[in-house]
């Protein structure tokens, strides 16, 4: 196992790339410590499997290094990284039995039969296929085969990282926590480095101990699930994680203190001169409805959401949500909208500044 190292990195599909635009990943320095749990978060086209693709030697990348360790492997092909890599869609050898699919990873490096059997029927536990290991996988459903893919990607022990690429879209919705819940069990006992790609934020947060979120061909933030909502470090990461995601309004910073729309906005913190647009960030938690103070707020519908309601209405032009709290009632004279000043986040260009005294 090892620690793995961007250095500089960027990709292009295209021959002759000359602006940013043209990069689908953009110039990244990157550390994954030997050992982490990561998850990858982004929207779809952000770059995700660009990245997941260079760190496997399926794609070389245009401009960089990739080092495992100390070692240099950008030039080294797939076979000689020692990295599993799950995909999205199953690759299964439908000739083949359950069993010889997993055993496959394990015989192609010829590894002792008896330690073989012995890791297909573990991890054919895991994935819940010990009855099926003599059957032929050509037949089987999608979420069975891809069953399969996952377990073969982790029947392996000596390998340096584990890749997966949204592996859990072709399974049932049923099925998906209890693999995921596998996959973290699996991290646990082996500490192998594991990668996970996902659009979707529930899978990111409970999968991985830290959570790099991308937007457009750029890691903005590598952080715990609990970062990435307190500060998010752009207005993305904040848009992005939550449900739904924090409020943005333009703002003049003044030391302690923001204007929004003409009306003063206490901070919990203060800030020195802001340059570019500046912006409050505030997520709907931590926005209340009163009768006096704060910005004009207009309700304009209201949503039942499992325990909490979440409230979507306008100060202005600018469309806000506030959580209502389980078995709190709604207030039909509140239409002034409060913040609480120590979670509010300020940003300039869409990037976020650090209070005065922030470490
Ligand atoms: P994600 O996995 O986050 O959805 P990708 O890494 O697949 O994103 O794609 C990033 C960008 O690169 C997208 O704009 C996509 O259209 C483009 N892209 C991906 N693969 C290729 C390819 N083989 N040739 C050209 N462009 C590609
Ligand atoms: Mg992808």
């Amino acid at each position: 196992m090892a620690q793995i190292t961007l250095q500089n990195l960027a990709h292009s599909y295209k021959p002759n790339a000359s602006s940013d635009a043209d990069f689908a990943l953009k110039a990244l320095d990157h550390v994954w410590q030997n050992g982490g749990a990561y998850a990858l978060l982004g929207s779809s086209g952000c770059g995700k499997s660009t990245l997941l693709n260079i760190i496997s030697g399926l794609l070389r990348p245009s401009h960089g290094r990739v080092l495992f360790g100390d070692r240099d492997v950008t030039e080294a092909a797939t076979a000689e990284r020692n990295i599993a890599q799950v995909f999205q869609f199953p690759v299964v050898y439908d000739t083949m039995t359950v069993g010889e699919n997993l055993a496959f990873p394990l015989r192609n490096r010829g590894m002792d039969p008896a330690y073989i059997a012995g890791r297909v029927q573990e991890i054919a536990r895991m994935i819940g296929m010990e009855e099926i290991l003599k059957q032929k996988a050509r037949g089987l459903t999608a979420d069975a085969k891809q069953k399969i893919s996952l377990g073969r990607g982790m029947v392996r022990e000596d390998v340096n990282a584990i890749l997966f690429d949204e592996p859990l879209t072709v399974i049932d919705p049923h099925m998906k926590f209890e693999l995921r819940t596998q996959l973290k069990a699996l991290h646990r006992a082996f500490g192998h480095t594991m990668i996970y790609v996902t659009h979707d934020q529930t899978e990111a947060l409970t999968f991985a101990d830290k959570v790099v979120v991308m937007y457009d061909g750029r890691v903005v933030q590598m952080g715990t699930p609990e970062e990435l909502f307190e500060r998010p470090a752009h207005s993305f990461v904040g848009y992005f994680i939550g449900s739904p995601g924090m409020n943005f309004f333009d703002a003049k910073i003044e030391g302690q203190r923001a204007f929004v729309q003409g009306v003063e906005v206490p901070l919990g913190a203060a800030y020195g001169p802001v340059s570019g647009r500046a912006q409050i960030g505030i997520r709907p938690e931590f926005c209340v409805l009163a009768r006096e103070g704060g910005l004009p707020f207009q309700i304009q519908r209201i949503e039942d959401v499992g325990r909490h309601r979440i409230i979507r209405g306008t100060c202005g032009d600018v469309s806000v949500n506030v959580t209502l709290p389980e078995g709190m009632a709604i207030d039909a004279e509140a239409t002034r909208l409060l913040f609480a000043p120590e979670k509010i986040n300020v940003y300039a260009d869409d990037w976020r500044i650090a209070p005065q005294g922030e470490q």
